[in-house]
């Protein structure tokens, strides 16, 4: 069981976004090793307006402006595809 960083409850993995702050590829979804942060799949978490901040303080890293391009695919493929990668 892991917490969403938006909304604070816990869900079970296969139920959260996975970001992680890689060691050597910087940023990735679902995979990586590294500091990580978890959000889950409800609208009001991530289309949450400071939800690039909460990750920053999560991932205790900067995020790039490309990082909401990035999440935001990523995101949508995600509600698409609910158990891919997982
Ligand atoms: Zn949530």
């Amino acid at each position: 069981m892991r917490i969403c960083i938006s909304c604070r409850k816990t869900y079970d993995r296969k139920n959260l976004l996975k970001i992680t702050k890689d060691h050597k590829q910087g940023i990735m979804f679902q995979r990586g090793m590294g500091r990580s942060a978890y959000i889950c799949k409800s609208k009001k978490c991530f289309s949450d307006s400071k939800i690039k901040k909460k990750l920053q303080k999560a991932l205790k890293t900067f995020l790039d402006p490309e990082f909401t391009e990035i999440f935001e695919k990523e995101i949508t493929a995600y509600n698409d595809f609910p158990n891919k990668g997982i």
